[in-house]
């Protein structure tokens, strides 16, 4: 894409979004229940949730195209939504960008786009030189005659995110852009996005189910789950110190072992897992204590198979797997093993003998602690100060 040749915003209009304790109820349900989120001008930030967590009820709020059943939506400085009172849609400094791509198929690129600039009350005469512009800008040079069906689908994406940007909004709405595209197409419209928002500087919310393009979009990420924001923090926070055991699911860590808190050193909490063998992680949780009985999450990536003589790094902890499983997964073999009568996944560039016993090294920024039969509330508790000493570990 070219970004170049654009005159739009870049930065000098981005605006903040406040939401304060929103909700959405519906009949039988609430689909948002008492979010609380705070977006600096020109921040990108990302919003992950599986399907119906209530994420595309969130952007429809700040749009306007819904109401909030409580709680209230500020964009720079003015209460635009509150109960029973909502600024429409065309008179907020914000567009948004559907995932269907909702195209006017009776319409030509051109019309598509004029039509945004014409509801939203952008003077006419600019209109043919910034359709020209948005054109160049997104790809679609020699395009605007055309209609949504003569356009390949990553095309059809352009025409919609061309048309929100035509009204020159303060903030920008993704709902799931590139959903509808193929895996190819949406690792690279992936990247145009992250290039484009970059070069915007307009404040951005960006909602996906993928992990992936939450990763590459956001700098800050909220992870939301059944109507609830689950955790905020940076892309490294979520990954290091994730709020509750469903986020470490979904950020990567896979197995869970039972063990017990053996040691406090600082920071670096030891834990027992039966028959000798011990993990260690970091972790600010006041809560464990010596004796606490954990849940522990683990990364595959982060346990490395060692050679006869070979020793572990520092941060690195030896353990006896006995290898169970081993089955080859095109350029890798995944490996079940068994430390202490629990299983622990890992991976191996070649295969290993099952039955055999092996040592491999864990990296403690890969094992994170859940204090065990413990409600994920309490997981949320004790995140500010997780966060804190788990970043301060890895900066150290
Ligand atoms: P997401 O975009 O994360 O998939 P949504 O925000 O679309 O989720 O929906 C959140 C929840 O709200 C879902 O359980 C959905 O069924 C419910 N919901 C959304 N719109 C309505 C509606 N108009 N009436 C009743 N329930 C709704
Ligand atoms: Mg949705």
């Amino acid at each position: 894409m070219n970004w170049h040749a654009h005159t739009l915003s870049a930065g000098s209009h981005a605006a903040d979004v406040q939401i304060r304790n929103v909700s959405r109820h519906y009949e039988g349900g609430v689909a948002l229940d008492r979010a609380s989120l705070s977006i600096e001008p020109g921040e990108v930030m990302a919003i992950l949730g599986p399907s119906g967590c209530g994420k595309s009820t969130l952007l429809r709020l700040i749009a306007g195209l819904d109401t909030p059943t409580a709680g209230e939506i500020e964009i720079a400085g003015e209460t635009v939504s509150r109960p029973g009172r909502i600024t429409p849609p065309e008179r907020r400094p914000v567009n948004m960008v559907f995932q269907d791509f909702a195209l006017w198929p009776h319409m030509s690129v051109e019309a598509i786009i004029r039509f945004g600039m014409k509801h939203r009350g952008v003077p006419k005469p600019i209109w043919h030189s910034r359709i020209e512009e948005l054109l160049a800008m997104l790809d679609l040079g020699g395009m605007g005659k055309r209609y949504p069906r003569q356009l390949s689908g990553g095309q059809q994406q352009r025409v919609a995110i061309a048309r929100a940007l035509a009204t020159d909004p303060q903030v920008l709405l993704f709902d799931e852009p590139l959903s509808n595209l193929d895996a190819q197409l949406r690792t690279q419209m992936r990247i145009e996005i992250a290039e484009l928002l970059q070069r915007l500087e307009t404040t951005a919310i960006y909602v996906t189910h993928d992990i992936q393009e939450a990763v590459a979009l956001g700098r800050r990420l909220v992870v939301m789950r059944s109507g609830r924001i689950e955790q905020i923090g940076s892309v490294r926070e979520v990954f290091q110190a994730p709020a509750s055991q469903w986020i470490a699911g979904l950020v990567g860590y896979s197995d869970s072992l039972r063990g017990v808190v053996e040691q406090v050193q600082g920071k670096v909490l030891v834990i027992a897992l039966g028959d000798g063998s011990s993990l260690a992680l970091h972790s600010g949780d006041p809560a464990l204590t010596p004796g606490t009985r954990v849940a522990l999450r683990i990364r595959p990536e982060s346990i490395r198979l060692l050679t006869e003589d070979e020793s572990a790094h520092s941060g690195e902890r030896v353990v006896n797997v006995r290898v169970t499983k081993c089955s080859f997964e095109g350029h890798k073999w995944r490996v079940l093993g068994d430390v202490a009568g629990q299983s622990i996944t890992f991976f191996s560039l070649h295969p290993l003998d099952a039955a055999g016993v092996t040592r491999v090294a864990v990296d403690c920024n890969g094992v994170c602690a859940f204090q065990e039969g413990d409600p994920e509330e309490r997981d949320r508790a004790c995140l500010e100060g997780a966060v804190e000493s788990a970043v301060a570990m890895q900066t150290a």
